[in-house]
């Protein structure tokens, strides 16, 4: 497939999981990708494997190394079409029991994060009449015990979709949102046991109640692949849940 042939894209937390998913399968529908993540040994091998353009790092909740990395990522590409904002991290924890410390944290990755990046990469997308795809999650249209601070930011993420689409409108510049749901990545695997825990259900059979099966991050990639290309040129505001039926029931 070559639907993203010619973008030039840059991916937020790409060393591992949905974010490398992202970057190979960008890479092999055409694009070339910038890897860039808070772990550089990651990143490099992520980008070595896939045959990436370049990699330019950064922790996403540094303005700074932000405009860095996309300015260096700017360099390799000759320009910014697509910025994917996919570095998040969880927090398990019933929500008034979290330390304020750890709020403080979930809320500078997750939503300070993608708000400083779309800000750096602005002046270029609206040069290239490019788009911005957000990683959000199905924790930001329902709640969930246990991932309270984490679906606020995700709600958030969402919010931020909507409104930047809308203000971005007259630029020529789209920005949309995946929601997926449980998708079979070393996050998911870290809270497993809390999950079980609370819920005294193996985690397998909680998924296949729920969702079917895992998704992968390759369903992840598949969406945010549409949603960067020419072929959603008329998609702008939304967010797209992923999730095998589980927000249907
Ligand atoms: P993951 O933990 O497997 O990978 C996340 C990547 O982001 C890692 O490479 C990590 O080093 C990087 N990262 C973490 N903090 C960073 C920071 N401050 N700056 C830059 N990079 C950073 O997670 P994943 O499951 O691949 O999740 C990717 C995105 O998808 C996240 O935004 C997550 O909230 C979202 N999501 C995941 C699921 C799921 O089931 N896995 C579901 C819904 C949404």
């Amino acid at each position: 497939m070559t639907e993203l042939a010619g973008k030039r894209v840059f991916v937020t937390g790409s060393g591992a999981g949905i974010g490398k998913a992202i970057a190979t399968l960008f890479t092999q529908n055409g694009a070339r990708v910038v890897v860039s993540d808070l772990d550089p040994a990651t990143s490099k091998a992520a980008a070595d494997e896939i045959g990436a353009a370049g990699v330019a790092d950064c922790d996403v909740t540094d303005e700074a190394q932000v405009q860095s990395a996309i300015g260096r990522a700017v360099e390799i590409l000759g320009g910014l079409d697509v910025l994917v904002n996919n570095a998040g991290i969880e927090i398990s924890s019933p929500l008034l029991q979290q330390s304020t410390e750890s709020f403080d944290k979930i809320w500078a990755v997750n939503v300070r994060g993608p708000f400083v990046a779309m800000k750096a990469a602005i002046p270029h997308l609206m040069e290239s009449k490019g788009n911005i795809v957000n990683i959000a999650s199905i924790a930001g249209v329902g709640g969930s015990p246990l991932l309270g601070s984490y679906c606020a930011t995700k709600a958030a993420v969402i919010q931020m979709t909507r409104v930047t689409a809308v203000e971005m409108r007259p630029a020529g510049v789209r920005v949309n949102a995946v929601c997926p749901g449980f998708a079979d990545t070393a996050m998911v695997e870290r809270l497993v046991p809390d999950f079980e825990a609370a819920t005294q259900v193996p985690f397998t059979d909680l998924v296949a109640m729920k969702q079917g099966r895992l998704g992968t991050p390759q369903d992840i990639a598949e969406v945010a692949s549409f949603l960067a290309s020419d072929r959603a040129s008329w998609v702008t505001g939304s967010h797209y849940v992923l999730d095998g039926g589980l927000t249907a029931s």
